[in-house]
């Protein structure tokens, strides 16, 4: 993530991704506060990362287990996946 400010590189830790849920982080460097916006790359990496998930569920939907396993491998996914695309796909921008 870069600072809209200063242009300071740092990285969305996890410590940092779990303390904004709403996405506003406070660059290390210059201390100012900014947020992550979304874009439509993020939304289109949330999409192919869903996709799969409830392809397996629609055809699945006759086995609990089969269906049980791929949402427990889902929300062992989901937050790892989210904080990747956040980074990788999201910009910071000055909070006004
Ligand atoms: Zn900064």
């Amino acid at each position: 993530m870069k600072c809209p400010y200063c242009e300071h590189e740092f990285k969305l830790t996890w410590k940092r991704y779990l303390k904004a849920p709403f996405g506003k982080h406070t660059c290390p460097n210059c201390n100012k506060k900014s947020k992550l916006n979304y874009t439509s790359k993020y939304f289109a990496a949330i999409v192919v990362f869903f996709l799969p998930f409830l392809i397996a569920i629609i055809f699945l939907h006759s086995s609990l287990v089969l269906t049980s396993v791929v949402k427990i491998i889902f929300l062992l996914l989901v937050f790892p996946m989210d904080r990747w695309a956040e980074s990788k796909f999201k910009k910071l921008v000055p909070i006004e």
